[in-house]
């Protein structure tokens, strides 16, 4: 195995939401139980990342997002977005801080200081569209990633492949607006958003979206990853691979109906992995989304962190 990063911060267990919501402090707490033996054996070197200012976050969302989600930080108590998004006290820095550890993480792997990185982080970013919060996300963590890929370090292919259960619609939407970025989902259908029927290409032809049905187990999501997704990434040629990790297409998740397990997550990691090394120089930056079985979250995180630095 080579070492990778792990990007944490003590603000992710700090986002507030009212008792009982599913994104909790306890999924991180999960994951950074899960990984850390990889941070004991040195194959994790463990980064504090720095907040993301108002110009990387403008690289997604319209001004008047960024400055409505600054208006509505409370000095106390609780602020409901939206029925399922809130904010505390400490929302604001922890999502500057989420959207920063991507955008972070994408420095390190582009100067060389690593191939692979995890961003354990929440709030998550993937439903967040440039106008708005939603779906428990703020900011558009890994989109903010890609763009600030494609302005910083010149890339003309960012890949974002979301493997997460519920389509991901915010960072569809900003690769509807930029052709350099490729995003590729693969979600139940039905299941709230609604979006991302495999119609929704995109004007340029970078969006891919492969809905599958609910009750889909392992041998049947890895053939549609293997004839709906794969071909269009390795088509795309790209030059860094971000992906938006959710864990919530596993079985045991409560929030969704697939029926997935820890090898899944392994297998997908891998053939991800082994894209980056044909076009992105080996390249794969990992953002943690959903994934509501805090048991199940620990042991795919794990399997998920272990196959990026192995493969
Ligand atoms: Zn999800």
């Amino acid at each position: 195995m080579q070492p990778g990063l792990l990007y944490a911060h003590p603000l992710f267990a700090r986002h507030e939401v009212p008792r009982g919501h599913p994104e909790h402090a306890g999924r991180v707490a999960a994951v950074m139980q899960a990984l850390q033996p990889l941070v004991d054996s040195g194959h994790l070197d463990m980064r504090t990342p720095t907040a993301a200012d108002d110009d990387l976050l403008l690289l997604v969302h319209q001004r008047a997002h960024v400055d409505a989600i600054k208006g509505h930080a409370p000095a106390g108590g609780l602020v409901a977005l939206d029925g399922d998004t809130f904010m505390g006290p400490n929302s604001l820095a922890a999502a500057r801080h989420a959207a920063g550890a991507v955008v972070d993480a994408v420095d390190a792997v582009m100067s060389g200081e690593a191939l692979r990185a995890f961003c354990a982080v929440r709030p998550p970013g993937h439903h967040a569209e440039p106008h708005r919060a939603m779906g428990f996300c703020l900011f558009s963590n890994v989109a903010i990633g890609a763009r600030h890929a494609r302005q910083r370090w010149g890339l003309k292919r960012v890949a974002v492949v979301d493997f997460d259960v519920h389509h991901g619609n915010g960072t569809q939407r900003v690769a509807e607006s930029d052709p350099g970025i490729l995003c590729a989902s693969i979600h139940q259908s039905p299941l709230w958003p609604g979006t991302g029927a495999a119609d929704e290409t995109g004007p340029a032809g970078n969006v891919v979206n492969v809905p599958v049905a609910p009750g889909t187990e392992g041998a049947q999501w890895r053939a549609m990853v293997t004839t709906d997704l794969l071909p269009a990434l390795a088509a795309f040629e790209p030059e860094l691979i971000l992906v938006s990790a959710g864990f919530d297409a596993h079985r045991d998740d409560p929030l969704a109906g697939l029926g997935l397990v820890e090898a899944d997550y392994d297998w997908i990691t891998r053939r991800l992995v082994a894209q980056a090394r044909r076009t992105a120089g080996g390249r794969v930056v990992s953002s943690l989304e959903g994934g509501y079985d805090v048991q199940a979250l620990g042991r795919c995180a794990f399997v998920h962190v272990h196959a990026l630095l192995d493969g």
